[in-house]
């Protein structure tokens, strides 16, 4: 290793957080590789709220002005009632915090824009994710499924909720996952839904159960479904299909059974539980998470792509301050994130009663809360009240110094 040569960083995973880690080692003068498990990139994906947090580090990327906003501006809120009516409802990202500035787009729009801009720099290789990991002071040795072998001086896993890196490195996820006992199937629907018009978000809330339909102005709509279940593990290694027959086989009317049906039409689902992840530090050595392997916030928080996003950007620029401190770059990495990360952590929590309440109060609760919401002053007294939204105010005053400050 001589001081010359650039720093070589191996990036696992070519999400939002893997991408956007990669490009931003690359303008550092970095030589980062990255490796994906899967065989291609991935397109399409489910709906994503990207939180203005998000813009600045986006903008820094170079990659802000290739993110467009999908959402309709004249397209309703409804929810559909017990007897199948539709109703006028509040927004849900409104749970989350999502401001005005929010953008909602699909998950693969974002990874497009960080793939256009990053291909070209930094070599990708895809069907690969690491087989061994071997930790040492000075560098890390990597094994690749591919057969290949390399050296390198940081190890970013930027693979998911169910880190192979974190598994190798850090121990078996579960020490590390917190399920909220929830699962989540979402798909690309190939046609306008029965009932609906276009640019109509519909939410189907029952108690410990849900399904969404997202529309978007220039894009068939994304249909979510989300269930309470005590053995989430045991429950997606299901087919998709026949799981959610099970649980929502019993609704009448024209769009579930519709929605039902679309699933089983889809060419991709995403069927998995909804977990955290819960750890003490994100790095070990040399070796560092990024995105979902370190902290899974969840679709609950609307937090996850924009904190991917700020997270990888944010490493880059203090390995960069750093030199060569890797260790003090992400311990100081750390103690700028970990402050947002919690605070997104804990109103998931909070998000996830309201989208999917686990009780019948919970649920009559939630209905007078939306009826509230529905009028102006309600709406704004809500806002006012929600942990979410004062979580996210407080992020957007503290931001600056705390994730976006050095760069
Ligand atoms: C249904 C749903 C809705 C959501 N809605 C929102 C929202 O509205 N707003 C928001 O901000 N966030 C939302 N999120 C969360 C957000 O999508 C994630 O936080 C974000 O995509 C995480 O990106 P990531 O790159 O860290 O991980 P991932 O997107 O999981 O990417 C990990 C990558 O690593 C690859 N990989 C995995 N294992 C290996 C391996 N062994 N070797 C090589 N590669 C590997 C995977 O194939 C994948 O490409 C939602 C999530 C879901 C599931």
């Amino acid at each position: 290793m001589t001081a010359s040569r650039p720093k070589r960083a191996l990036v696992v995973g070519a999400g939002i957080s893997g991408l956007a880690t990669a490009l931003r080692l690359s303008q550092i003068g970095w030589e980062p590789l990255v490796v994906e498990r899967a065989p291609a990139r991935r397109t399409g994906g489910y709906f994503t709220v990207f939180m203005a947090d998000g813009f600045e580090p986006a903008k820094r990327l170079g990659v802000f002005a290739g993110i467009n906003d999908r959402a309709d501006p004249q397209g309703r809120f409804l929810e559909m009632d017990r007897r199948g009516r539709l109703v006028p409802a509040m927004n849900p990202a409104a749970m989350t915090g999502a401001g005005p500035q929010s953008y909602t787009v699909l998950r693969g729009d974002l990874e497009r824009a960080l793939y256009d801009a990053v291909h070209e720099r930094v070599e990708i290789r895809f069907g690969v994710g690491p087989a061994a990991i071997k930790p040492g002071r000075r560098h890390v040795d990597v094994d690749l499924t591919d057969g290949s072998t390399g050296r390198y001086d940081l190890v970013v896993g930027a693979d998911g909720l169910h880190s192979t890196v974190r598994e190798l490195v850090f121990g078996p996820e579960d020490l590390y996952r917190r399920d909220f006992n929830h699962v989540i199937a979402t798909c690309l629907l190939d046609r306008p839904v029965p009932g609906l018009r276009g640019g109509d978000n519909l939410l189907v809330v029952d108690t410990r159960r849900t399904v969404a339909v997202q529309a978007f102005h220039d894009h068939d709509p994304v249909a979510m479904f989300m269930y309470c279940h005590q053995w989430p593990a045991a429950e997606i290694r299901k087919r998709p299909g026949s799981a959610l027959r099970e649980v929502y086989g019993d609704f009448a009317g024209p769009v579930v059974p519709w929605l039902l049906d679309a699933l089983d039409r889809a060419e991709s689902t995403l069927f998995d539980q909804i977990s955290q992840i819960h750890l003490a530090a994100w790095s070990r050595g040399r070796v560092v998470l990024v995105g979902d392997s370190a902290w899974s916030l969840t679709l609950y928080s609307g937090f996850g792509s924009s904190l991917g996003i700020a997270g990888g950007d944010l490493l880059g620029t203090l390995l960069a301050e750093h030199g060569d401190d890797v260790a003090g770059a992400l311990g100081t990495w750390e103690h700028r994130l970990r402050p947002e990360v919690t605070k997104h952590q804990k109103s998931a929590h909070f998000a996830k009663n309201f989208l999917l309440p686990p009780s019948m109060p919970a649920r009559l609760l939630r209905r007078a809360v939306v009826r509230t919401a529905a009028s102006r002053a309600g709406g704004r007294l809500l806002q006012a009240l929600l942990p979410a939204s004062r979580a996210t105010r407080t992020a957007a005053t503290t931001s600056k110094n705390r994730i976006g400050g050095s760069v």
